[in-house]
């Protein structure tokens, strides 16, 4: 007994840590009680114990319980710990080995099968764990468990994999209808789904590039939802001086490459993540869902915490939000139908968005040379859209042809001036990309790769920008498929 709780002891301090030591009534009770700690360590995990000739015999499982036979869980085999521990819960203090949270996950108790070296194969009697498990070796410490029941679930449907956004089509003003509409302040920022189990969180931007490093802030959001399973939809967002959304600022966190950069970064640009759909919820995919009762479900989840927030929607009063919306200096707002489902990867007629400034992606074709302070630098961009999209003309066997559309040569700062100058230069080319009409002379032509968003006052007749200016640079947008974006729903 002493010797099986050697290595539980010369970890711990007893003066400090309000663990139990182990040198009390181990209770003489035969085996068959189990605990799941839930432990907010420097990692979150979930141990598993289980009561076996006098002690706990323990494993610390990153990702949880397995819920579904599926999924086989990593569960590392810890040292033993004293029977007391059963019942433990508390904080561990900073300094001490396992510093955090523990809180009790779950209690019961359990039937052996099978308890050998290379197999322990038990059945659960808890609150929430229930049925057959069995634990097994694979290499040193490392054990895998395994659910050998089907899913405690019955209608457990596993979590979707690459959902692309739902998109909103551009509408000139807020529907008709009002009151059959939700209304949202459309965010600008970075739209990211995040697929979050076991308390870890994963994000993904709409070309299905995983950019979890991006945003280390948003670790802190799969802690906070425990041992939930949500598939989350939102859009990162970094704010100005004057505590607006600012795409221009996000920029600096966007395309940052190491973790070290992104770390020193972290805090003078820190993100928000603003979440205003769920896709899935602890066993169940709820795209299926009107829109209205999954902004339910979603604001009952109460997600608000130092990097992430759930904003408040309006059902119906789209108008008096667009205004407030323009007062702010917003992009707009996104009316969603009540009744409407989530139609992944689709720019829905059911999902609108209505703009405060017009604003879009255009593709840089080219610039022309500064003058006065720019010289030797870049002046003004000569940007472009495509007459049709990518699919459009692979459907109808045509070229995609780029058109023109005036120079932007407002709303830079100085470094976005030499990052351009710099992502130009190996992309100059003799020729003009452009078809059809043509920038000034003097044009210095690139290959069309650039996206940049720009706002601007209005399309004139001609479908030229009117007083277009630089918003900032994506990287998540292929060029190709950058059309002109007009309101087409009334
Ligand atoms: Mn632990």
């Amino acid at each position: 007994m002493a010797k099986k709780l050697g290595e539980y002891k010369r970890k711990r301090d007893f003066e400090e840590t309000p663990e139990p030591s182990g040198n009390g009534d181990s209770g003489g009770q035969p085996g068959g009680r189990f605990v799941v700690h839930e432990h907010h360590a420097r990692s979150l995990h979930w141990d598993l114990r289980l009561e076996r000739d006098g002690v706990l015999v323990s494993w610390a499982i990153p990702k949880g319980i397995p819920p579904d036979p599926k999924t086989n869980h990593l569960a590392v085999h810890v040292e033993d710990h004293p029977i007391e521990y059963i019942d433990f819960k508390g904080e561990i203090p900073e300094g001490n080995y396992g510093a955090g949270e523990v809180k009790i996950w779950d209690q019961g108790t359990y039937d052996v099968l099978k308890w050998r070296d290379k197999e322990v194969m038990v059945v659960f009697h808890g609150e929430r764990l229930q049925g057959k498990y069995v634990l097994f070796p694979t290499k040193g410490k490392n054990w895998m468990i395994h659910r050998m029941d089907p899913p405690a679930d019955e209608g457990r449907e596993p979590m979707p994999r690459d959902i692309k956004p739902m998109m909103a089509r551009l509408a000139e003003r807020v529907p008709d209808k009002e009151n059959e509409w939700g209304y949202e302040v459309k965010w600008d920022g970075v739209r990211a789904i995040a697929y979050i189990e076991g308390g870890r969180v994963r994000l993904q931007n709409r070309n299905m590039r995983d950019i979890t490093q991006q945003y280390p802030e948003l670790r802190e959001l799969g802690r906070a939802v425990g041992a939930r399973e949500l598939v989350l939809d939102g859009e990162v967002i970094a704010f100005d001086e004057e505590g607006r959304p600012s795409f221009g600022r996000l920029q600096h966190r966007m395309h940052l490459a190491s973790e070290s950069a992104v770390r020193r970064r972290m805090s003078d640009i820190p993100v928000v993540y603003a979440i205003f759909d769920v896709l899935y919820l602890d066993g169940r995919v709820t795209i299926r869902l009107p829109y209205e009762e999954r902004r339910g479900l979603l604001d009952e989840l109460e997600l608000r915490g130092s990097h992430w927030q759930t904003p408040s929607w309006h059902r119906g009063e789209g108008k008096a939000l667009l205004d407030a919306a323009r007062e702010q200096g917003l992009e707009g707002i996104v009316a969603k139908k009540l009744d409407s489902p989530y139609e992944p990867g689709r720019r829905s007629v059911c999902w609108r968005k209505i703009k405060a400034v017009q604003r879009q992606e255009l593709v840089v074709g080219g610039y022309m040379p500064g003058e006065g302070g720019r010289t030797g630098r870049v002046g003004s961009l000569c940007v472009g859209y495509y007459n049709m999209t990518r699919a459009e003309a692979e459907e109808r066997g045509e070229e995609q042809r780029l058109i023109y559309a005036g120079n932007v040569g407002t709303g830079f700062k100085e470094a976005d001036l030499v990052k351009l100058g710099k992502l130009l230069e190996p992309l100059r080319r003799d020729t003009s990309p452009f078809a059809g009409r043509q920038p000034k002379k003097g044009a210095v032509f690139a290959e069309p790769q650039l996206v940049v968003e720009v706002e601007f006052l209005m399309w004139t007749r001609t479908n030229t920008l009117r007083a277009p200016s630089f918003k900032g640079l994506r990287d998540d947008k292929d060029p190709r498929d950058v059309v002109i974006e007009k309101p087409d729903v009334a």
